[in-house]
């Protein structure tokens, strides 16, 4: 039997390419932030994590050039070893106090903290307690570790209290879940769930990838709820709001230090470029110094969110600049999704096992930097390709 064997099999990608019906890894010749180009072809986009639109931003951009001038293109090594530089700290330093924790330790991506530090924490005898909507990430982090797994219902916390009493009191447990849901836009709520955590002796963690930047004044999801002292771990990526590449985890100094010294993907990966480093730093500063993005982002999500609503889309539990429309089906949904290409909307098309079956949908999202003129076309656009495949 030959291991490729699989490989030669695999046809559905081609034969989607060959019909030019294949809406991901759509490589862009252009992208200016809120407008791209694909074959000459231009976008408004609306299917981009930038939701502050910083990665044009001027102090950004001349931070990650600068940063290339006098310290090169890599570090060429760990954080564990060569690869530490002051500016690391520093960004540390500045995203602890950002979302109110006593420590942070920056990975090189958001990945990388959810595989490193979830499976530094959980070991033989824990349990790690996740949302069934929960991040890929966040899953994967859980497989590495060697703890058991538990799941309950998306946002569900009745069925929450019912996994953690079934749980032994002796075993060491954490509760790992999405701030904001990135497919469909909704927040876990972290004022009830903070109490069940600490009923059932559970330590919480946060991943905010989508809500820092956006919710809480930029500040993030916890912060938002005004739970921050009882979220133990909050996690963020440098790879949405914060216009890099990369992501931190923020706790308490002594878990971080212990993170710092157990996680295999901060220990045995290279650190953070110089120039993502310093893009970060100034993406935080760019958000102190502007605090009306954060307001604005969501004033840009929520005049789409009735606009389609309006429209009579389907936009689900949407509080957030994650937008989706609900189609439930998927041929429908990769042929609004090609209609909206063609008239000049990119956005990104989902479907089962990325949601579940019958939530099948186009996942929209929106920045600080989308001009109304920008989100009027883009309603357009929705509405004459909502009534040609008959959405609406
Ligand atoms: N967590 C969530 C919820 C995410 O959406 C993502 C990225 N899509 C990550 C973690 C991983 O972040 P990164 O892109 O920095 O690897």
């Amino acid at each position: 039997m030959d291991i490729f064997e699989k490989c030669f099999s695999y046809t559905t990608v081609k034969e989607a390419i060959k019909e030019g019906f294949y809406p991901f890894f759509i490589p862009l010749s252009e992208n200016e932030g809120t407008e791209v180009e694909y074959r000459g072809h231009r976008l408004i986009m609306c299917g981009s994590n930038n939701y502050l639109g910083l990665t044009t931003h001027p102090k950004v951009r001349e931070a990650a050039i600068e940063a290339i001038r006098r310290f090169g293109t890599s570090c060429t090594g760990s954080r564990f070893l060569n690869g530490t530089l002051e500016m690391h700290e520093q960004l540390e330093a500045e995203l602890a106090e950002w979302v109110g924790k006593p420590a942070a330790l920056t990975f090189s991506t958001g990945m990388q903290v959810n595989l490193g530090t979830v499976s530094a924490l959980v070991g033989r005898d824990d349990i790690v307690i996740l949302d069934k909507d929960d991040h890929a990430s966040i899953v994967d982090g859980a497989r590495l570790g060697y703890g058991k797994i538990q799941r309950f219902r998306h946002n569900d916390m009745e069925h929450l209290e019912c996994v953690l009493k079934g749980l032994p009191d002796n075993a060491g447990k954490l509760i790992v879940v999405d701030g904001l849901f990135s497919m469909e836009g909704d927040l876990a709520p972290l004022d009830e769930m903070t109490v069940i955590a600490k009923k059932y002796n559970a330590r919480l963690m946060v991943d905010d990838a989508h809500g820092m930047g956006v919710n809480g004044g930029g500040h993030g999801t916890a912060w938002q709820f005004g739970v921050t002292d009882q979220v133990d771990l909050i996690m963020s990526t440098f790879s949405k709001s914060f216009a890099s590449l990369g992501g931190f985890v923020a706790g308490d100094a002594d878990v971080i230090d212990y993170v710092k010294h157990h996680a295999r993907a901060l220990i045995f990966s290279a650190s953070m470029p110089p120039a993502n480093t310093a893009a970060a730093l100034a993406a935080l500063d760019v958000m102190r110094q502007e605090p009306d993005l954060a307001a604005r982002v969501n004033a840009n999500a929520e005049k789409i969110r009735n606009g389609l609503k309006s429209l009579g889309f389907n936009t689900g539990r949407s509080v957030t600049p994650v937008v989706p429309v609900i189609i439930g089906d998927d041929q429908l949904t990769f042929l609004t999704w090609k209609s909206l290409f063609e008239e000049g909307v990119f956005v990104n098309p989902v479907i089962s096992p990325a949601v579940a079956p019958g939530h099948q949908l186009l996942r929209t999202s929106y920045m600080a930097t989308h001009t109304d003129e920008q989100l009027d076309k883009v309603l357009g656009i929705f509405e004459k390709v909502g009534k040609q495949v008959g959405l609406i």
